[in-house]
């Protein structure tokens, strides 16, 4: 066996790819199998690290009603309602800069 015949599925890229001209010999195809294997396990565990620092949970202060909760990292405020307030003065902030 020579080392310089490495089959070209390592090159092909099956995300995007539009997939003509793809060699589906079947050596070939199970390599294209691996690779595809591989990038798929690396993007999930990008994913699952990204959901877990979303996860994260902090301790903040609601500034609407000033009372302490704990949410994760994107939620600002302690309940629905303050946020629907927040929501509305906002909305009336705008409204009072246009006129
Ligand atoms: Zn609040």
């Amino acid at each position: 066996m020579s080392s310089g015949a490495r089959p070209k599925a390592l090159e092909w890229s099956p995300i995007g790819s539009g997939g003509a001209g793809v060699p589906l010999t079947s050596g070939n195809y199970f390599a294209a199998q691996a690779v595809l294997l591989r990038e798929m396990e690396d993007e999930r565990s990008a994913a699952a690290r990204r959901l877990a620092s979303l996860r994260r949970v902090y301790t903040k202060t609601c500034p609407i009603c000033g009372s302490e909760f704990e949410g994760i990292a994107k939620r600002m405020y302690d309940t629905h309602a303050c946020q629907v307030k927040a929501y509305r003065q906002r909305r009336k902030q705008r409204e009072a800069a246009v006129n």
